[in-house]
């Protein structure tokens, strides 16, 4: 009897397809790898299942060959494909191709060839190495680090052959390395709380469950994942770390590293064969904890036994483009697969996770406290309106930040330049456009003209030339003064170091440590930034934290924009100061009575979440509701409009709300066009069933470029 195995093709495609499989030495197994004719060529697919026989009969073509005769990929990753495939409306053949590494997908063969671990020979003494200068600097390489890995020589890009030449003169030994772990105590007491949380998290080692480990930036979270990661693998199984970024912020994987010995870290940095080096060591259980970004959920691992989500609520966990995923949600998914526990940790948790603590889904362990007396700063609020602004500063403020650097303190600037949707406002009073029929801001468009769009009723409005009630001309929109700012400051402190952290100017995570540490030495100065730095650094000489620019966050048009705003300031507030200095936070804001900054400023995150939770409710938004957007783009602005208002007529369920297609809030680029729809439901089952008659409406390669993206993270 001929066996049939169902194969997944990692291309654009909505089905697996089935093949024969012909009498040979080689079984394919599932989870591996076979190569298949596909069309007019071949393809590497993975194996979803084996039948005994296919709805096509006899016609079926034959595999070429077996790739793998042991699994690459274990059940719970296959069925996470499907399940990810459903959930996002995604074809499942470029589900595969998204989890797959390219050297998979490529089918290099796996090597289960286990690393060595090399030292040097102990009796020996110091060599004279003569002219041989590459050895001797390997031999003190290896000296230094007491010893180092296959992988770790890989990374450090060493020449294999030199390696040799020292092991043929019998200067260095070496060892396997097996699946070893080694665990170092840290130099401190547990607090009480990371006792209780850890004691309550380690209770429920061998069932699924989703801790959200909420605890104040510095409040020592990390120890807390420690301490159950050393438990797990002390069960015999291993971990996953998944981190936002671990280019701008390795001392997280060096936290690690220098805690337990063996961690194999998976981040884009990493070439395409070294991520399949270690993606395939994982999937043998010798590397026993996994320190990587995003995609690292899809590492196929032997016995899994714990994930933890670190800054579950950044925004770099979500993937925006091709299948728009959730590392953050896959991982709460993945642990239900695999029965064991999943642990979000943040200072500033998502208002999605928020709520499924409320809804008694996941369970809350608080950490209210740093370690030592470091107080969190005081936050104030700074009535800009009708101020005059230097720089885009209110004089008040230019004269606190002299006043902090007369005391040999440090500065810090917050810009916020995330593109938001953007509105315009008052200088003078703060009004803002609303639309005269709904309660939402109205949408600053630039292009194909400039004006004001309700994304709610899609009306329009010209851009006011003076302001409706106070009938000042200072009618802004955000992002100008941003610029501003950074061109300006260097004027208006003159004499004083300036430093720079965005993106531009520090794009590496040397030169970002590099800053860093002569900050830590630097007195008085002045540090201009972006996001970038609410990743992960401390700042103890930073006594006052100014943001210049929160209402873009508080007044965009975009739902999610108040909660990336308090996110921001919170964590960048927590980074500053110590505990002989408590810091200030100043927020400029040209709306100070907005109940949302108040709640921030009064009650810290916590009362924040409290009234946006409320705001989310009044507006049906998620997390109350679920969402879905829609988008399209392409050469012809109406062909997109079109397309998409086909898309929502072929919706009829009551259950669904629907908006749009409005053009999106940046509505060209490079000369394509783009547009959005949104659906809105209460029900998630009716939001599916929705999507799911649109899904396949038009085929993948389609002139029109669309995609739909379930949870977006933003309206934009
Ligand atoms: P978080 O991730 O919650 O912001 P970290 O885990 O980075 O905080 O911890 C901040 C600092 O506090 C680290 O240097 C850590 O070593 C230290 N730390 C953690 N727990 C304790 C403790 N119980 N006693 C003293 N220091 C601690
Ligand atoms: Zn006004
Ligand atoms: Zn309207």
């Amino acid at each position: 009897m001929n066996q049939i195995v169902k194969v997944a093709i990692p291309r654009p495609v909505w089905q697996v397809y089935d093949y024969q499989v012909p009498d040979s030495d080689a079984l394919p197994v599932v989870g591996g790898r076979v190569r298949v004719p596909f069309g007019h060529s071949v393809a590497i697919g993975v194996v979803t299942s084996l039948e005994s026989e296919s709805e096509f009969g006899s016609k079926l073509k034959s595999i070429d060959h077996v790739v793998d005769e042991e699994e690459l990929l274990s059940l719970d990753l296959l069925r996470l494909a499907f399940w990810m495939a459903d959930y996002y409306h995604f074809p499942i053949g470029a589900v595969f191709e998204t989890m797959l590494p390219t050297e998979a997908m490529r089918g290099r063969k796996t090597n289960v060839e286990p690393q060595k671990r090399w030292s040097i020979q102990p009796n020996k003494e110091t060599p004279a190495f003569k002219n041989a200068h590459r050895q001797a600097e390997l031999w003190n390489l290896l000296k230094d680090r007491k010893s180092l890995t296959d992988s770790e020589f890989q990374e450090l890009r060493a020449d294999k052959q030199v390696l040799s030449a020292l092991l043929r003169k019998d200067m260095v030994q070496w060892e396997y390395v097996e699946d070893e772990y080694e665990y170092r105590p840290a130099g401190f007491e547990l607090s009480a709380e990371q006792d209780t949380a850890i004691q309550s998290i380690t209770d429920q080692l061998d069932t699924f469950g989703v801790h959200v480990l909420d605890g104040v930036t510095g409040s020592g979270k990390t120890e807390v994942y420690i301490q159950v990661i050393k438990q797990v693998l002390e069960a015999g199984k291993q971990a996953l770390v998944l981190v936002p970024e671990i280019s701008l912020t390795p001392q997280t994987s060096d936290t690690f590293k220098s805690r337990f010995g063996n961690v194999a870290v998976l981040h884009s940095m990493k070439t395409n064969v070294q991520r399949f080096d270690v993606w395939t060591r994982i999937g043998s259980g010798e590397h026993r904890i996994v320190i990587g970004t995003r995609s690292a959920i899809f590492a196929p691992f032997k016995d899994l036994g714990l994930i933890v989500v670190d800054e579950e609520h950044d925004t770099s966990y979500k993937q925006d483009d091709s299948l728009r995923y959730s590392a953050r949600d896959m991982a709460v998914v993945r642990a239900s697969f695999l029965q064991v526990p999943c642990i979000l940790g943040s200072a500033t948790p998502s208002l999605e996770t928020l709520h499924n603590v409320d809804r008694k889904s996941y369970l809350l362990h608080k950490l209210w406290h740093r370690p030592g007396t470091a107080e969190m700063p005081r936050f104030n609020v700074l009535d800009i309106r009708g101020h005059f602004l230097e720089a885009g500063l209110s004089p008040v403020l230019v004269a606190k930040i002299k006043q902090h650097l007369d005391t040999d303190a440090q500065v810090l600037i917050l810009i916020n330049r995330r593109g938001y949707a953007r509105t315009v406002y008052c200088l003078d009073c703060g009004w803002r456009a609303t639309c005269d029929d709904c309660d939402v801001k109205l949408t600053l468009h630039e292009t194909p003209r400039t004006e004001l769009r309700c994304h709610q009723c899609e009306r329009r409005y010209r851009v006011h030339e003076s302001c409706p009630v106070c009938e000042s001309s200072r009618i802004r929109s955000f992002g100008a003064a941003t610029q501003q700012i950074e061109e300006n400051i260097g004027s208006l402190f003159s004499g004083v170091p300036l430093y720079r952290v965005d993106s531009d100017s520090t794009s590496t995570s040397t030169k970002l440590e590099r800053l860093f540490r002569d900050l830590r030495a630097e007195r008085k100065c002045i540090l201009v930034g972006t996001q970038m730095l609410a990743k992960g650094h401390h700042l103890p000489n930073v006594t006052l934290v100014v943001v210049v620019d929160a209402d873009a966050g508080f007044m965009s048009s975009d739902f999610r924009a108040p909660e990336r705003v308090a996110q921001l300031i919170v964590q960048v507030a927590g980074r500053a100061g110590r505990a002989e200095r408590r810091g200030e936070v100043w927020i400029q804001s040209v709306d100070p009575d907005n109940p949302l900054l108040q709640a921030l400023t009064r009650d810290g995150y916590e009362g924040f979440v409290k009234s946006e939770q409320i705001e989310r409710r009044i507006a049906s938004m998620p997390p109350c509701t679920h969402l879905a957007l829609l988008r399209a783009e392409g050469s012809n602005a109406e062909e997109q409009e079109l397309f998409l208002k086909d898309r929502l007529d072929e919706i009829d369920s009551p259950q669904i709300e629907t908006f749009g297609p409005v053009p999106a809030p940046i509505a060209r680029v490079s000369n394509r066009w783009r547009y959005q729809a949104a659906l809105i439901s209460d029900s998630r089952a009716e939001l599916h069933k929705s999507l799911r008659t649109i899904e396949r409406h038009s085929p993948v390669r389609s002139k029109i470029r669309w995609s739909i993206d379930v949870d977006p993270s933003g309206m934009s």
